[in-house]
């Protein structure tokens, strides 16, 4: 499996589009590509997860998912068809956002309890990367606190990663975020812990309230954009990330303000395949900010990511025309002129406000004297090393400072 944190020497920015209209040299990139996903995309296809597990030989099953989505009824319908294969089934839905290292041990005792030999993962991100964990602990005697994310663990739970909310795209690898007792951001996972059975039912998110529709549509749309401009970036996962992002960009302002089921279908392939980039290329700045304003605020993470999308993604512009270029096509905005890398971080920032998400660094919670702290983060964070321009303290220290306000924003 690709690692989200590794820098690729893929040459980034072959500026050949004049000649050939392909921008980047591929003579060096080597692809060594395993998947053993099973992806199954259809509305509706929730009800297929009994049979789906039985075929897969489950007979203890523990759904991970959280407190909200256990008010809904959607955990019941889905009980209900792992329960019609006569396979046992404990749920446990005290995931919260976010999840914190003690919450997962919690919940890897809860897999220990039932001899869960299979874990289904019901919600957004945060029920996706605890069943990660999960999957991991299960077996062991070991607490969260001692996953580093690069786990000797062999005996881990096969997970059926079912996504609510069309964002994360954490279905698509064995990455998962949690924060440690020292509220850092930690990744754990292995390849072990990719999910063996996916399902996309767009259906599932028509019931989700529209600011999680906007928070975690715009995480995948910023998940397609740092992955065409990242450094790890290849042909597949530029095939992957274009296609996300025109299908991604079309939707988020009807899937917030008039949902049908042909935009959250959008969305939820879109969200999709832009994890099937990230998992190839890995991300850059703005996620390194963004984890960074979560981890120091508890902001979730897309509006974390729209208060900075914008002086993120300029910041790299000049490091990489062509990428930023590519970018704009992606957009289908015009490119003959120079301006196409404005123009596309412009509408990125402008889906953003019109899905009601935040704008500046201020508006999240990020105070003057928090700068420090969120810059040392993101220095930290793997994921901040596939960003086109690599930033220096200083550099990360000013763009957070003149974007705390829309004074500041407006400045630059
Ligand atoms: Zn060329
Ligand atoms: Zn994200």
């Amino acid at each position: 499996m690709a690692d989200l944190t590794r820098r690729s020497n893929t040459a980034i920015d072959h500026a050949h589009s004049g000649c050939c209209g392909y921008p980047h040299a591929i003579r060096g990139e080597e692809w060594d590509l395993a998947s053993t996903s099973r992806v199954v995309n259809a509305l509706g296809a929730v009800s297929r997860i009994g049979d789906l597990l039985a075929e897969h030989g489950a007979r203890s099953v523990l759904i991970v998912t959280d407190s909200g989505l256990r008010g809904t009824g959607m955990v019941d319908h889905l009980e209900a068809s792992i329960t019609k294969q006569r396979l046992a089934v404990t749920v446990h839905s005290a995931i919260p956002a976010n999840p914190s290292t003690a919450s997962l041990d919690v919940a890897a005792q809860a897999a220990r309890d039932c001899r869960a030999d299979h874990i289904v993962a019901f919600g957004g991100g945060s029920a996706l990367d605890a069943a990660k964990a999960v999957a991991l602990l299960a077996r062991t005697d070991l607490s969260a606190e001692r996953l580093t994310g690069d786990e000797p663990i062999d005996d881990v739970l096969p997970i059926a990663a079912i996504p609510t909310t069309a964002g994360t795209g954490a279905e698509t690898n064995g990455f998962g975020v949690m924060e440690s007792s020292d509220h850092r951001k930690v990744y754990i996972g292995s390849d072990k812990t990719v999910p063996a059975l996916v399902i996309l039912d767009a259906e599932l998110t028509t019931a989700l309230p529209a600011a999680v529709t906007a928070a975690s549509g715009f995480d995948a749309i910023i998940h397609g954009v740092e992955s065409l401009l990242s450094r790890g970036a290849t042909t597949l996962s530029r095939a992957f990330a274009a296609e996300s992002l025109r299908l991604t960009t079309a939707a988020p302002v009807k899937a917030v303000k008039e949902p049908d089921l042909e935009t959250r279908s959008r969305m939820m392939t879109g969200a999709h395949l832009a994890g099937r980039a990230l998992t190839v290329s890995g991300l850059g700045l703005v996620h390194g900010i963004g984890h960074s304003i979560t981890a120091t605020t508890g902001t979730p993470h897309g509006s974390a990511l729209a208060a900075i999308a914008g002086p993120a993604l300029r910041f790299g512009i000049d490091a990489a025309p062509a990428s930023y270029r590519e970018l704009a096509r992606a957009l289908s905005l015009d490119v003959t002129g120079t301006d196409g890398a404005d123009r596309a971080v412009q509408l990125i920032v402008g889906i953003a406000s019109e899905i009601g998400l935040p704008g500046t660094a201020g508006e999240v919670g990020v105070s003057e004297e928090l700068i420090d702290t969120i810059v040392t983060k993101t220095l930290d964070d793997a994921v901040t090393s596939n960003t086109p321009r690599h930033p220096s303290r200083d550099e990360l220290t000013d763009l957070l400072a003149t974007n705390l306000s829309t004074a500041g924003e407006r400045a630059r």
